[in-house]
């Protein structure tokens, strides 16, 4: 029987761990970490959560399905999600296929498997396995814009951000206008001297309650074509948060559900009552004064960059991963048309894709690796449609903005019911 490596213990590896071990599929888990639950274990050396961070998506579209949560609160806080990930570990035995404090620090093909070497209480081992599974996170390698000039105050990235205590007393400038740094500002509004939130460009806020429901609960299940959900869902936000151009805002070159929509009206409130203002971007920092692009300068004590997140796979070559601009070529974002033995878990952002969307790519997987073992013809017959039809478009028919950070976006309607067909594919005798 063959084994397998899975790399992070986080929703993602967890959730690879969880559908192989239900198959039967023997594996050995590496986390860099002391424990499971990935970046929502605020004290996981490699977190980007913060202090005052709770889900953006609502409980019940993002749990594991066959695991719900114990909690009844809509937005959980990362406190109440590492407990969940700790309890979903635990519930099917999970945390002890993980060696922790052990970290990846390299991957080599051999052999027609890969050797994977480690560093952990053991020192440095390396070991041979017939795949490996990398689930290693998308939102730890920071993305860094570069300036004209030299800041001679604080810089500082959301990496680096835990608690609002940092931005005591401080005038802030905060550098990007998404979900982190709206969320960001928000912390700031009661810390620092001052706000201010440099953006680019307009977005869509979306109200984490609409009609007394959590906002992404409404029209489950029933996806609208979509220019019909832009047109309603962008009227339903003008009635209840109005037009963020109002705010200070640009008009966004975008229509809503084309880039991540910022799930944060709280925002907006502080900006209606003078707490934080909208400033342009930014054209370069001059020791502690920032120039704006409109010719207006500010002076500031920290700047906090909201700039995102870049994906990095380090341990291993970009030749493997089948690299194509600011992501890997991954059939389903998950398998290399290779099939090098290199499978990639959470590598897929979209609105609403929860950890079942992520448990299901783990489905996915554990059908595949099970075909492997027992079914060899049908494994065969997976990568010659991967390797010779059309790959689905995982749009849903949205045109997403063509940033990198968009490159592993998809809709998670058709991306779900794409890796759905999968499964079930695998699971025909013949497709
Ligand atoms: C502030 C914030 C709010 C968010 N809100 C939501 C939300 O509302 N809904 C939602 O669905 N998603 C949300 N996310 C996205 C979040 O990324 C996912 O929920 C989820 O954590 C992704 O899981 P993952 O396992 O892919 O990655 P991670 O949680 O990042 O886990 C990766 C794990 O791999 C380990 N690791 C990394 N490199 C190595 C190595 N070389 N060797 C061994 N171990 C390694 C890390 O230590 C880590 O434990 C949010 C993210 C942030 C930062």
């Amino acid at each position: 029987m063959s084994r397998y490596a899975v790399i992070g213990a986080g929703p993602s590896g967890l959730a690879a761990a969880r559908a192989l071990t239900a198959r039967g599929i023997d594996l050995d888990g590496y986390e860099a970490s002391h424990g499971v639950g990935g970046l929502w274990d605020i004290a996981n050396p490699r977190s980007t959560m913060y202090e005052s961070a709770h889900l953006i998506s609502s409980r019940t579209t993002t749990e594991f399905a066959e695991f719900p949560m114990r909690s009844t609160v809509d937005y959980p806080g990362h406190r109440a999600l590492l407990q969940y990930f700790r309890q979903y570990s635990d519930h099917f035995g999970l945390t002890e296929v993980f060696r922790f404090g052990t970290t990846v620090t390299r991957l080599e093909p051999r052999d027609g498997g890969w050797d994977v070497t480690s560093e952990g209480p053991d020192g440095t081992q390396t070991r041979w396995y017939a795949g490996a599974v990398l689930a290693n996170g998308t939102l730890a390698e920071p993305n860094i814009p570069t300036f004209s000039g030299e800041f001679s105050g604080e810089l500082l990235h959301t990496r680096s951000y835990r608690s609002a205590s940092q931005l005591s007393g401080a005038r802030v400038l905060v550098v990007g206008g998404g979900n982190s740094g709206c969320d960001i500002a928000v912390d700031a509004v009661h810390h620092a001297a001052s706000v201010d939130m440099s953006v680019r460009r307009g977005y869509h806020f979306v109200p984490r309650y609409l009609f007394g429901r959590p906002s992404d609960t409404l029209n489950q299940g029933r996806p609208l074509p979509p220019r019909l959900k832009q047109a309603i869902d962008s009227r339903v936000l003008r009635a209840f948060t109005g037009d963020p151009v109002r705010f200070g805002f640009p008009t966004p070159d975008h229509r809503i559900y084309e880039s991540h929509p910022v799930v944060n009206t709280a925002v907006l409130g502080h900006i209606g009552q003078g707490d934080l203002r909208v400033r342009p971007d930014i054209e370069r920092f001059d020791g502690q004064t920032v120039r704006f692009r409109d010719g207006s300068s500010d002076d500031y004590d920290l700047v906090l960059l909201a700039t995102g997140y870049r994906l990095d796979y380090p341990f291993v070559d970009r030749e493997h991963l089948q690299w194509r601009g600011a992501a890997p070529r991954l059939f389903l974002h998950i398998f290399p048309a290779s099939f090098n033995g290199l499978f990639v878990m959470g590598m897929v952002e979209a609105s609403g894709i929860g950890w079942q969307g992520r448990y299901e790519q783990a489905e996915l997987l554990a059908s595949y690796l099970d075909a492997v073992e027992t079914d060899p013809a049908r494994a065969a017959r997976f990568r010659q449609r991967v390797v010779g039809a059309p790959w689905p478009d995982l749009t849903g028919g949205y045109r997403y903005l063509g940033l990198d950070r968009m490159a592993y976006y998809v809709n998670k309607d058709a991306y779900r019911g794409a890796v759905r067909r999968e499964v079930r594919g695998l699971a025909s005798a013949v497709v």
